[in-house]
Formats: structure tokens, C-alpha cells, sequence
């Protein structure tokens, strides 16, 4: 049987398996009876089983009393934005995010937007665990409604955050691969609205994957090929559920998430909203945001990893910008959950008014090579041992135990986290060279 993943994030199994439709109503029912009358929203992506999952999420709201408001095939971060236009008690986004297409699964969010908090997620799981569903009678059943316009208005409430007069005038040529997600709902809304000249890769809302989701390298040489022909400014990927985003430079070369990141956050920094700029990412994000944050004496936050704890960081610093350095830019100003659609203006806002070609920017950044690796115990017993073993041996150098042990050296840093579903503990190193990552890696597994 495949693995059914349940954290924070919600729950992901393989459909035909591990994702059973009863789960998916129970999770529902657990979530009606936290939330209580609601109203919850609901959407999803464009993946080819979302009917198993959506309908039997919204069976289980209404059976619980819960009222729904069905916002249909949406982006997760247009989910996030309805539950705010609707001053929702939350939402539940039927999307197994990056995963292969045979995955599906459900994110839940809370009330401003989020992700469940650590707190909230405990608070509801107690509930789901008990599975002793409280069904309402049938006076008290939940309302349904659907309403139709959620990407317009998700659209339309980033650029009312963000003015883009400069982009309108940079005439510039884009090209964007949705990979027949749920970003190929979303942009050509948004590039109407830009007025931008883009070409699209895999734009049919059908689910059905050009290639694997997850926005890597190794996943995107169609795109690659394209921009190599030299007639694009900019190249955009976007992950399924579209939150998570990657650009390429006009060259077709992929300058992965971390430097995405940067190239956001550089902008956003630019622009100096605040006297007091602060930025929040997650531990395993590249040293290069932090360096691009300190152009502009902006201190850079680490949180442990999962997008509710950046978040969470980001509302307690009240910074400007922020993200995961695997996946996208989490902007306050338009919402509390990565957008791909908000990173993507940011680049285009960036890229016009900045007079220089993507790999102009880049190239002024530091250069970090990241090196990720597992390391298999044969028993959980042995991780705690072996994160001591790495405390001990750099118990000179600055480290940090939010989440698991990161050790940070000059240039560098070793991040060692344990899997909380396998005996496997995670390395991942950052180096300016990938000699002197391998070395580290290599010291770290050898203790
Ligand atoms: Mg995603």
C-alpha cells in the first residue's frame, strides 16, 4: 500500500489506495464540527479525481451544520483569498499541491487564510481522532452555495495591492507553463489584466500533467527549449495547485525556487514600505535571500519548515515579505499563503522597472550550491543520537534547534532534520561550491 500522508498540510494519498473517499468525508465532518456553522470554503485544483474528494468533503460539512460556499476549480492561494472575501471560519482545498497525478488530497486552512497554526491543527486532529461526528438534524444542516467568480476577484485583489502601470508599459513577453493545472485557470485572468504578451505551455485546466508537478529542474526542459529561442523576457512554471512558483531567466536557464525567492523579495525590499523591513523564511531556504535582505538592512527570520510557520513568522514580525525557499513568495500586503500569481507580478514589476534582463539580476546575487541527502537509521531511536552527535561536533558554531539541528559557518550551512513518517533523517547542506557542500555532507554522515 502507498504511503497516506497526514501533517500539517493536510492529508495526501494515492487515489484507487490510501485515498479513500470516507477519509476524505470524515476529515470534512472532524473539520464541520471544529468550525461549527461556518461558512467553509471549498475549491480545488484541476486534477482528474477531484469530484471523489470534493463531493464527499462537502457531504460531510453540511452533515456536520456546516454551511459551504463552493468556489469550484480554483488556485489553493484563490481559496485562501475567498475565505477573507467571505470572512469564512476556513477552507478546504481539494489539491495534493506538487505530487503526481495519481495523488489527491486536502489542505485546510483556518480563518484568516492559513494554514492551520500548530495549536489549531492539534485542537482539530483531537477532534478528528475521537471520530465521534456530531451530524446536525434536519433543521440544522448545512447551506450550500457556489459562487462563481473567485478568480476574478483573487485577481483583481492583488492588483489592487500592487500597482502595475510599470508593467503594462515594459512590453514584455512571457511565457508560462501551468503544466495543465490550476495556474492555467488563473493566468490568463491575471495577463489580461497586466495587458502582458504571454505565450502559454500546457494551458488546458484538464489535470492532466505535462510533466511531473513538482516545479524542478530535472521536470522542465520543454520549457527550457522554448526560452532558448530567445524570444521571451521571462519564463514562469507553476506547481499544481499554484502556489508554488519558479522563474527562468530569458536564456531558458532555471534559476530554481530559492533564487525566485530572491529575485521577490529584492523587489519587494526595493521598495521600501517600512522603516523597519524584517523577512521570514523557512530554515532550509538558501543564505541568498538573507544576503539580498541585507542590501537593505533587513534582518532575515528562520522558521521551522511548513508554510504555518513562516506565516506564523511573518504575522509575529510583521514583515514584508517572505516565503519558502522550496516554494514561493508569501506576500502580506495581498495574503497569508504563497501565491504564484503575486510572485509572478512581483518578478514582472521587478524585471520592468529594473532595466535589466533576468540574468543580469541574478548574476549579481551570491552563488550557493545546495545539496540535498538522506540519511537512513534503523530505528527512530537512533535520530536523537545522531542530531547529538552533530550539536557536539559544532558546539562552536552557531546553531539552531527550531526544527531538527542547523549548523551556520561563514559561508555555509548543514540543516539535519528527522522524517516524521520514516526512520530517515534529511540532510541539507549550502555551500558556495559543491565541493565544499559535499565535504560537509559527508563529515556530517560520517559521524
Ligand atoms: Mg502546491
Amino acid at each position: 500500500m502507498s504511503a497516506l500522508i497526514m501533517s500539517m498540510s493536510g492529508m495526501r494519498g494515492v487515489v484507487g489506495d490510501t485515498l479513500d473517499p470516507h477519509l476524505s468525508m470524515n476529515m470534512a465532518l472532524a473539520f464541520g464540527q471544529y468550525v461549527g456553522k461556518g461558512p467553509v470554503i471549498v475549491g480545488g485544483d484541476t486534477r482528474v479525481s477531484y469530484h471523489i474528494v470534493q463531493k464527499a468533503v462537502i457531504s460531510g460539512l453540511l452533515a456536520a451544520g456546516t454551511d459551504v460556499i463552493d468556489v469550484g476549480h480554483v488556485l489553493t492561494p484563490t481559496v485562501q483569498q475567498m475565505i477573507r472575501h467571505f470572512d469564512a471560519k476556513g477552507g478546504l482545498v481539494i489539491s495534493a499541491s506538487h505530487n503526481p497525478i495519481q495523488w489527491n488530497g486536502i489542505k485546510v486552512m483556518n480563518e484568516s487564510g492559513s494554514f492551520l497554526t500548530p495549536e489549531e491543527y492539534d485542537n482539530y486532529m483531537a477532534i478528528y481522532n475521537k471520530n465521534e461526528p456530531a451530524l446536525a438534524d434536519w433543521k440544522s444542516v448545512g447551506t450550500y452555495t457556489t459562487f462563481d467568480d473567485a478568480l476574478e476577484i483573487h485577481v483583481d485583489r492583488i492588483l489592487s495591492a500592487i500597482d502595475t502601470t510599470s508593467i503594462k508599459e515594459a512590453n514584455l513577453n512571457v511565457l508560462v507553463d501551468p503544466n495543465n493545472g490550476a495556474g492555467a485557470l488563473g493566468n490568463p485572468i491575471l495577463f489580461e489584466k497586466l495587458g502582458v504578451n504571454c505565450t502559454v505551455l500546457n494551458g488546458e485546466p484538464n489535470g492532466l500533467f505535462k510533466h511531473d508537478p513538482e516545479p524542478l529542474k530535472e521536470n522542465l526542459s520543454e520549457i527550457m527549449a522554448e526560452l532558448k529561442t530567445g524570444q521571451y523576457d521571462i519564463g514562469f512554471v507553476q506547481d499544481a495547485d499554484a502556489d508554488r512558483l519558479v522563474i527562468l531567466d530569458e536564456n531558458g536557464v532555471f534559476i530554481g525556487e530559492d533564487y525566485s525567492l530572491a529575485y521577490c523579495v529584492d523587489y519587494v525590499l526595493s521598495q521600501k514600505e517600512t522603516n523597519t523591513p524584517h523577512v521570514v523564511v523557512n530554515l532550509s531556504t538558501s543564505r541568498v535571500v538573507e544576503d539580498v535582505a541585507k542590501k537593505y538592512g533587513a534582518p532575515t527570520t528562520y522558521t521551522k519548515i511548513g508554510e504555518t510557520n513562516v506565516t506564523q513568522g511573518l504575522k509575529e514580525k510583521n514583515a514584508v515579505v517572505g516565503g519558502e525557499g522550496n516554494g514561493g513568495v508569501i506576500y502580506p500586503k495581498v495574503g497569508w499563503g504563497r501565491d504564484s500569481l503575486v510572485g509572478m507580478v512581483i518578478a514582472l514589476k521587478h524585471l520592468a522597472e529594473s532595466g535589466k534582463k533576468v540574468s543580469e539580476t541574478v548574476a549579481t546575487y551570491p552563488k550557493y550550491t545546495m545539496i540535498r541527502d538522506k540519511y537512513t537509521v534503523k530505528s527512530r531511536d537512533e535520530v536523537l543520537p545522531f542530531l547529538d552527535k552533530i550539536k557536539a561536533h559544532y558546539a562552536n558554531e552557531t546553531i539552531d534547534t527550531q526544527d531538527g539541528v542547523k549548523v551556520m559557518f561563514e559561508d555555509s550551512w548543514l540543516h539535519v532534520r528527522p522524517s516524521n513518517t520514516e526512520p530517515i533523517v534529511r540532510l541539507f547542506v549550502e555551500a558556495p561550491n559543491a565541493e565544499k557542500g559535499q565535504a560537509l555532507l559527508d563529515t556530517a554522515k560520517a559521524l
